[in-house]
């Protein structure tokens, strides 16, 4: 990623490009991340929804997970989780 000098930033230094969240993995500075227990996983998508980065995906066969490059380990999706398949367990790096 290219760093930016301060005369490069733009006025107020709002942001022009769309879609540029993408390019910081926000995961990097994580110090817990969720685990899943797939044999309690109901699949009812509430860990997905309730994700404030939007860092959990639907698999093909229907259950979730999170992209770790984006999580920043808020475990918020565990709390969501009513069967209580989310453990959130200290990152190991
Ligand atoms: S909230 Fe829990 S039960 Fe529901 S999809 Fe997510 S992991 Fe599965
Ligand atoms: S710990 Fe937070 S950021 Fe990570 S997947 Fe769960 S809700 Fe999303």
């Amino acid at each position: 990623m290219d760093q930016y000098k301060w005369h490069e930033l733009t006025v107020g230094c709002v942001i022009e490009e769309v879609g540029n969240a993408m390019e910081y993995k926000t995961g990097d500075w994580r110090s817990s991340k969720p685990v899943w227990n797939w044999e309690k996983c109901t699949k009812c998508g509430l860990c997905w929804l309730f994700c404030p980065d939007a860092s959990i995906r639907q698999r093909d066969d229907g259950f979730y997970e999170a992209d770790l490059d984006y999580c920043k380990g808020c475990g918020i999706c565990a709390k969501e989780c009513k069967p209580v398949a989310i453990t959130m367990v200290e990152e190991e790096r």
